[in-house]
């Protein structure tokens, strides 16, 4: 660069990726809580195409995810969606979400977000050293998790403790299979996007 101006600051990306089926208010503030704590600009929440992680259950059309995303990001200056993973072919891989994000952003240094569930897989990937390249990784401790034993590579991966928010979109499902409520679980608009679209019912005609 020019050595005469002083390089511009380096945008901080939060990336939360998630099924979002549905999304919820844990990945609500726990993507609030890290934009805090890691001083981010901005957090993009991506929802996966089809995942190869939960080939044993139909998840619901990525449209319906996608547009609860956005539903319950709309009103938050600091939340954005994506759409980059449910637009590519095939099965979402972590470090294909990051590659695309960097080359869309050289510009900015990201900062992967991950419940502590998933956080251990993660680490046990092939491409963990690329994946390790492209972002910063952070696990959210949720209720019933612990990451003792996790064996962390130091540098690439912080712990973010989240209020305890015992939320999880399987409960979700099975509130809304059993005609119980999810209000104050997700967003006013969501518990009425899967109203209309009759998403989660036992039986659909
Ligand atoms: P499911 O019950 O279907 O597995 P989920 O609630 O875990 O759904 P996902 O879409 O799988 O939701 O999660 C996306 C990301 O958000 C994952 O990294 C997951 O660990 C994290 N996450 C999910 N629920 C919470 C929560 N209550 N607090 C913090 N992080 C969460
Ligand atoms: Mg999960």
């Amino acid at each position: 660069g020019n050595p005469g101006v002083p390089a511009p600051e380096r945008r901080r990306l939060g990336v939360m990726g998630g099924t979002f089926d549905p999304i919820h208010h844990g990945h609500l503030v726990a993507a609030s809580e890290v934009a805090s704590a890691f001083h981010l600009d901005e957090v993009i929440f991506v929802p996966t195409g089809q995942p190869w992680q939960k080939s044993d259950r139909r998840v619901s059309a990525a449209e319906d995810r996608y547009l609860m995303t956005v539903i319950a990001t709309a009103e938050n200056p600091q939340f954005s969606v994506s759409r980059i993973d449910i637009d590519r072919e095939g099965p979402t891989y972590t470090v294909d979400t990051l590659r695309d994000l960097h080359a869309m952003h050289p510009d900015a240094d990201l900062f992967f977000i991950t419940g502590a569930d998933a956080l251990a897989q993660i680490l046990s990937w092939r491409d963990s050293d690329e994946l390790f390249s492209l972002a910063h990784f952070i696990g959210c401790t949720r209720p019933g998790h612990t990451l003792s034993d996790a064996g962390l590579p130091v540098g690439g991966v912080s712990l973010v403790e989240v209020p305890a928010l015992a939320i999880s979109s399987t409960d979700c499902r099975n509130r809304v299979a059993k005609g119980e409520p999810v209000w104050y679980l997700v967003p006013d608009g969501v518990v009425r996007y899967i109203d209309k679209r009759a998403l989660y019912a036992p039986h659909r005609t």
